[in-house]
């Protein structure tokens, strides 16, 4: 399996517009971070083929794509409805085009209603006319383990200051972004990880996501052989802080890619 950072920034992603921080101006294309998003493509036993899962369709979903020569998408996993992990998903639509099929979403009840919400006109049709609409389908998943061909995907359930948010365990990989609680329940789905992403947002605490403390001892708890810290904010500055991090955690950062 291997696993693609699609984008490692926050919400209004580094740099931000109008900002003159170390971070906004450096020239280490580490510090460039675009809205969080990771692409995972797994081997499957099916026909040899590689399934491909977008987890998120973020603002810069197109952007992505295009910068990671990647044009196929066979199912798309939501972890919530913030607009950083939703709005690019008009986006679809090139994808359909691309490979001249559907693609399915996954994602829990709440987000799920959110997105037909937000996206009213890709499924009342009555309310568009005219072409290029993304062509999904949309399926309501809880906590229970599901398959998408033949791979297992486990969600794993935990708090983003109120709302609650699906991280996923594909193999030996785990993806847990925008996260401020981990619930005891989910910790031993967590178990013999090899690799793990994980929210870790500035040094600073924040209602909603973990601070870099915080995310270090979730990560020790969790014992990942090694983890990546993603959704990080402008305190960051690439060089600066992957020296002050504990053995088997570094900073993710846009286009690194890793097998697991
Ligand atoms: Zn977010
Ligand atoms: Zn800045
Ligand atoms: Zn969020």
């Amino acid at each position: 399996m291997k696993v693609t950072i699609l984008g490692s920034g926050t919400s209004k992603g580094i740099p931000l517009i109008g900002c003159s921080c170390p971070a906004c101006t450096s020239t280490n294309s580490k510090d460039k971070r675009l809205r969080v998003s990771v692409f995972i493509e797994a081997d499957t036993l099916i026909n040899n083929r590689t399934l491909k899962i977008l987890i998120d369709t973020s603002p810069d979903f197109r952007q992505q794509m295009l910068m990671n020569g990647f044009t196929n998408v066979d199912a798309v996993l939501f972890t919530h409805y913030h607009a950083d992990h939703l709005m690019g998903l008009d986006d679809i639509s090139q994808i359909n085009y691309a490979q001249k099929k559907r693609v399915p979403l996954y994602a829990n009840h709440e987000t799920a209603g959110k997105i037909r919400q937000t996206f009213n006109y890709i499924f009342d049709l009555n309310t568009f006319k005219g072409g290029g609409l993304p062509q999904v389908s949309l399926n309501v998943i809880d906590i229970n383990p599901f398959d998408i061909m033949g791979e297992k995907i486990i969600p794993l359930e935990y708090m983003h200051g109120p709302t609650k948010v699906f991280g996923y365990r594909i193999g030996n990989f785990a993806y847990m972004t925008d996260c401020s609680f981990i619930p005891e329940s989910e910790f031993s789905k967590l178990i013999g990880l090899k690799v793990l992403v994980l929210d870790a947002l500035r040094y600073k605490p924040h209602e909603t996501h973990f601070s870099f403390d915080e995310a270090i001892e979730a990560s020790k708890r969790i014992g990942a052989e090694r983890t990546y810290f993603t959704h990080m904010t402008h305190d960051i500055v690439h060089d600066e802080a992957s020296t002050k991090l504990p053995e088997g955690i570094e900073l993710a950062y846009d286009q690194l890619s890793f097998k697991v």
